[in-house]
């Protein structure tokens, strides 16, 4: 460790995950030096100054940077930020702080990626783990970060929630097992557009895993069969920055579907698979290095959350677990006490038989058409008043339009700036109100609804319009929905 000393470490940002790695980088010996062009929290200011770590705030010094080893850049700094663009051009060599942790753990990681449902399968996956006896811990996305965690560490299994911006600046990260739950359209605006580069970024995933390793992946998913098709057709490359393979080794591959499948077929291609019709989820897989089958069967009723998303969800992260080791049984009792993370479908006040929702982790279209899916209601009546809006990360709401029509009776758009979401809907639903006020549009949402209605918010975009992020956007309507019940309980 002493080598390191004379390493310099540049960290761009100073929140959880940039601390996280200045705690894990001067732990480890390095000379580190921590940039932020904003003002730091803080608690995070206080960490570092505890900690005897150089940092500057409200700008990036060039002097102090360019002179740097290896930069750890922060997700949420986009890679045409002019700092991050000046650290390219000199050559130094920009990681995430998912790649810095994963040097230094130990423990096998299980890396969870998609467009949406990573946080539910990572707390899922976590939760099972830890109820079948392994030492785990959790990371990434959610949380306390990875690098932190990793300074003393003893742990079995690190579960980890790895977004496409951490995966851009992965190169050696290898999880034991990795999950790609989905890809849609989401950050296009990171992505040139492209979807093509987000897709790339997500298989990054897979990148360094040998066939010692496992693959858990969405079969249903397009965007995800296609692309390992031409991986392993030889056509392209893992990722953006890979050469082509014909022959190139992959992890053990192991599909996922919602669709019903044949059950000696499946067994035969190790495919877990949703029988609807008997009730049930079928996982198999067969162990390596032997021909036993193993097939895990649990009744979806034994389920722990709502929304056909959720099935899928729960039964990724089951698979995964039953490879690593842990029991059916000890699985099946697992799922039992479970709880979801808040602000995702998170069933917040009943008024006047009027249900309110709280979806607010809802930032792009596909999480939005989940919600609006997954709300049951009479054949040929709407009953859903949607709350959504924000700032718009380039959706195409055509995509949901069916879906609206169908469910949606009132659109109230909450936001800045909700022109496209105004005008893609005004002829579908019955009514649509723009406000920038969180406490109006629970108070219109009710004064609309009828009984037996539900009043989602499941915004399709992104918070920081009126909120700090989808925290403070949930907490926010669950106070404004309390304080209505409050109002409404009084004048009875
Ligand atoms: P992420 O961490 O990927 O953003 P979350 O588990 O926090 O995912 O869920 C985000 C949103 O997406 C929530 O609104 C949730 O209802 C929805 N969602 C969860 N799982 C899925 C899935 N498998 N497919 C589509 N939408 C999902």
């Amino acid at each position: 460790e002493e080598q390191n000393a004379t390493k310099r470490i540049v960290i761009l940002g100073g929140a959880e995950s940039g601390v996280g790695s200045a705690l894990l980088a001067k732990a480890k010996g390095f000379d580190v030096f921590v940039s932020d062009s904003s003002i730091l929290q803080e608690n995070y200011r206080k960490t570092l100054i505890d900690n005897d770590i150089a940092f500057e705030e409200q700008g990036h010094t060039e002097e102090f940077i360019l002179i740097a080893d290896e930069v750890i850049k922060s997700p949420g700094i986009p890679e045409n930020a002019s700092m991050v663009r000046k650290v390219t051009r000199q050559q130094i060599p920009i990681i995430s702080e998912i790649e810095f942790a994963a040097r230094y753990t130990k423990a096998k990681m299980i890396g969870i990626t998609g467009s949406n449902g990573k946080s539910t399968t990572t707390l899922l996956t976590h939760h099972l783990l830890t109820q079948a006896g392994f030492k785990v811990g959790l990371a990434g996305n959610i949380g306390e970060s990875f690098a932190k965690q990793v300074v003393d560490d003893a742990y079995d299994f690190f579960v980890v929630e790895v977004s496409s911006f951490q995966l851009d600046n992965c190169y050696e990260f290898r999880p034991h097992l990795s999950m790609l739950i989905n890809i849609t359209e989401d950050h296009m605006d990171r992505y040139e557009n492209n979807i093509n580069k987000y897709i790339a970024s997500k298989f990054k995933v897979i990148q360094k895993q040998t066939p010692e390793d496992y693959f858990l992946y969405n079969i249903d998913d397009a965007n995800v069969t296609e692309r390992l098709q031409k991986i392993t057709e030889g056509i392209v490359g893992v990722s953006e920055g890979e050469e082509p393979a014909p022959n190139r080794t992959l992890p053990y591959c192991l599909p996922i579907s919602l669709k019903n499948a044949d059950p000696e077929k499946a067994k035969e291609q190790s495919l877990s698979y949703w029988d609807e019709e008997n009730g049930n989820i079928v996982l198999n897989f067969s162990d390596r290095g032997s021909d036993e089958q193993k097939t895990m069967t649990v009744p979806v009723a034994d389920l722990p959350l709502p929304g056909k998303h959720n099935i899928f969800n729960a039964m990724i992260a089951l698979q995964a677990c039953h490879i690593l080791g842990a029991s059916p049984v000890v699985l099946h009792e697992g799922l039992k006490n479970f709880s979801n993370a808040p602000h995702r479908m998170e069933e917040v006040a009943e008024l006047s038989e009027v249900k309110f929702i709280n979806d607010s982790k809802s930032t792009n279209i596909d999480s939005a058409f989940y919600a609006l899916d997954s709300i049951k209601m009479g054949e040929d009546e709407r009953k859903l008043v949607w709350i959504a809006g924000g700032v718009d990360k380039g959706n195409d709401y055509e995509k949901i339009r069916d879906l609206v029509a169908k469910k949606v009776k009132i659109l109230i758009c909450l936001g800045l700036d909700n022109e496209k979401l105004h005008n893609t809907f005004r002829e579908t639903v019955h009514v649509t109100i723009r406000t920038q006020q969180i406490n109006e549009a629970v108070e219109q949402a009710f004064d609309l609804a009828r009984p037996g209605d539900t009043v989602l918010l499941s915004p399709a975009c992104a918070s920081y319009d009126l909120f700090k992020n989808y925290e403070e956007r949930g907490d926010s309507f669950k106070k404004a929905v309390q304080k209505l019940v409050r109002l409404k309980s009084r004048k009875k």
